[in-house]
């Protein structure tokens, strides 16, 4: 048997948030539980956002809490701060995502503080959850957006990038999350970073969060794969995009995703066919987003066996 790779869905977040289109609580619900059925048990449900800013994401407290009482399944909430790390202690949110920009241009536009800031932020996030009772101390990551490029800066500096994933490990987080957060990134320089950061953080795990922007998203997938990275951020459809780039794709297609490491003998635990018929409750949500994906276009190869399954 392959290994086992973990694919999370953030549709939800980071696919919602840059639509024009609210989706319903119920239709977020519909999706999470069709998403649980098909084997998906890590899902960015939602971020503690102010609902004035992303009213996409308003009603976070009600989709996590639905989330929350699947079994098994490990729901996650992006937070952009100690307030949203307050809404999400309060909520009992197992994992939280804290995301700053390795670009100090990019974290500056976003939270109007500069890099060190948000550091100093997080190991205040990190106290913070700290307090809370043992056994109900949420799993922190810290996701580091721009980590291969940005587009008020371009080129993002490897060593800074490497630098920071250990001050934010030496800062405590549980995990590290390597984000290409506008899709300027390409593999040789993903496996690089990858095989750098995965060594300096161990044994904190590190994941990838990859778009579709200009084309590479899987061939980034596996250069960080090939450096040892187990976890990849995905959405179903590649539903997003990028506001800097109207009409551009947006998080690599989940269901492609999974297609790619089953194909290779991984096991992610997802059942494809019932993952690419999630797609109906989405595009009968959201009837003017486009949704991409190429399994979902030309269906499995003929007797197509994922080997981890068949073993
Ligand atoms: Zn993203």
């Amino acid at each position: 048997m392959g290994d086992r790779v973990h694919i999370r869905e953030v549709g939800m977040r980071d696919g919602l948030q840059s639509l024009a289109e609210i989706m319903s609580t119920e239709d977020k619900i519909a999706w999470i539980e069709a998403e649980y059925a098909a084997g998906v048990r890590e899902i960015e449900v939602s971020s503690f956002v102010p609902p004035k800013l992303l009213p996409q994401l308003a009603d976070a407290e009600a989709v996590l809490q639905h989330a929350m009482s699947l079994p098994g399944l490990r729901p996650s909430a992006l937070i952009p701060n100690l307030r949203g790390a307050e809404r999400g202690l309060a909520l009992g949110v197992p994992e939280m995502n804290f995301v700053l920009s390795v670009s100090n241009g990019h974290n500056l536009s976003n939270v109007r503080r500069r890099t060190e800031e948000s550091i100093e932020d997080f190991r205040r996030v990190v106290a913070r959850c700290r307090e809370a009772p043992e056994g109900k101390r949420p799993f922190i990551a810290c996701g580091l957006a721009t980590s291969f490029g940005c587009t008020i800066e371009g080129d993002v500096d490897e060593d800074r990038v490497v630098r920071i994933a250990n001050e934010v490990a030496e800062a405590g987080a549980d995990g590290v999350i390597l984000a290409d957060t506008v899709g300027y990134g390409q593999p040789a320089a993903i496996e690089r970073v990858f095989r750098r950061v995965i060594k300096d953080v161990a044994p904190l795990p590190v994941a990838g969060h990859f778009h579709d922007t200009r084309g590479l998203g899987l061939a980034n997938v596996l250069a960080a794969y090939q450096a040892g990275c187990r976890a990849f951020d995905a959405s179903l459809g590649g539903l997003g995009g990028c506001p800097y780039a109207p009409g551009a794709t947006g998080n690599i297609v989940m269901e492609d995703t999974v297609f790619l490491f089953e194909a290779m003998g991984c096991d992610t635990g997802i059942d494809l066919d019932k993952l690419v018929a999630v797609r109906e409750i989405v595009a009968r949500a959201l009837p003017k987003v486009a949704l991409h994906g190429a399994i979902a276009q030309a269906g499995l190869p003929r007797n197509f066996h994922p080997l981890a399954r068949a073993a």
